[in-house]
């Protein structure tokens, strides 16, 4: 048996268009969506991720504008730089790229940006009503798995999910998500990170498993329960001397030898990373609606 390989790449592209026409619906309306991304420092990993941000919105009708600023960049700057955004009105998606440079609060900055324009889900009253079941903006990353699950014809409802992580980003998110009540969630959740014994034991019971830890084909065979949907989130540079830029991504889970056992499966790349960029077009047209 070999599992249903999940292709992100096709949903993200499928979503885009969606968004695309609900931008058009409202430029017809009088309203040009508008995301604003913010990198402070060189970090390549994120000018590439603001990069395919920015090109995203091009591709959707949403309009984008990229602030860059040094590494040096103070607290201050910046947080006068969000409330510039934050009071600007043709400005609906505030997005500051994530990681900051060590000497920059995350937590306040996260905390700034006006939680009607916080495209990234991460406020914490975004937070809040998520976990409560209120409509708001969600983070991207874990919002676009029960899509990309969905989509491809698999039921969520009743099963149960295990996650691993807890982090603010996906794993906690992810939770929230899949416990409310509804088409896409309903789910039973167990959440397994750096402090859970028996980890196996665990993800062995999951009818849905998603790996967000970070560490390079973590999830092994041995822990996954035959015909078990697996969702990676992971995205890790690893060496690889036989091609050109010297490393290749793989993800948290170990493909080549899960794939055979499951019943569905995201590769890397091409799986979870399209679907996040797609949510973030998704959830910028949503923020232009609301604030419309
Ligand atoms: P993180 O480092 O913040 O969190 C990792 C989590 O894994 C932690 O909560 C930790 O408890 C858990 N963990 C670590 N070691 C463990 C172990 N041995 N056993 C059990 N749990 C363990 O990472 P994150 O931001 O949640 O990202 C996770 C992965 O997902 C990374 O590879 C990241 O690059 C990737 N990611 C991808 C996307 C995307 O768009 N596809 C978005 C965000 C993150």
């Amino acid at each position: 048996m070999s599992a249903t390989v999940i292709d992100g790449k096709k949903i993200a592209a499928e979503i885009r268009a969606e968004a695309k026409i609900e931008a058009a619906e409202l430029i017809a309306n009088g309203t040009q969506p508008c995301l604003v991304v913010v990198l402070v420092g060189e970090d390549p990993a994120s000018k590439a991720y603001v990069g395919s941000k920015v090109k995203a919105c091009e591709e959707t009708g949403i309009k984008s504008l990229k602030i860059t600023r040094p590494s040096d960049t103070s607290e201050e700057a910046l947080i006068s730089e969000i409330d510039r955004l934050n009071a600007d009105g043709s400005v609906h998606g505030i997005l500051v790229q994530l990681p900051l440079p060590k000497h920059i609060n995350e937590d306040r900055i996260t905390e700034r940006i006006d939680p009607a324009k916080d495209v990234d889900g991460f406020h914490p009253v975004n937070v809040g009503k998520l976990s409560i079941g209120m409509d708001c903006l969600t983070p991207c990353t874990p919002t676009g798995i029960p899509e990309m699950i969905v989509r491809s014809g698999i039921e969520i409802s009743g099963k149960h999910a295990v996650v691993i992580g807890r982090s603010n980003i996906v794993g906690k998110p992810m939770m929230s998500l899949l416990v409310q009540k509804g088409e896409k969630a309903n789910c039973t959740i167990t959440c397994c990170h750096s402090g859970t014994k028996d980890l196996a034991h665990h993800t062995k019971q999951a009818d849905i498993l998603i790996a967000a830890i970070g560490v390079p084909e973590f999830v092994k065979a041995d822990m996954v329960k035959p015909g078990a949907t697996v969702i990676d989130v992971g995205i890790n540079r690893v060496d690889d001397a036989s091609v050109a830029k010297g490393y290749k991504l793989v993800g948290d889970v170990d493909y080549a030898n899960v794939e055979p056992i499951a019943g569905a499966i995201t590769p890397v790349p091409g799986g979870v990373g399209p679907m996040t960029v797609a949510m973030l077009m998704k959830n910028t047209v949503k923020a232009a609606r609301m604030l419309s």
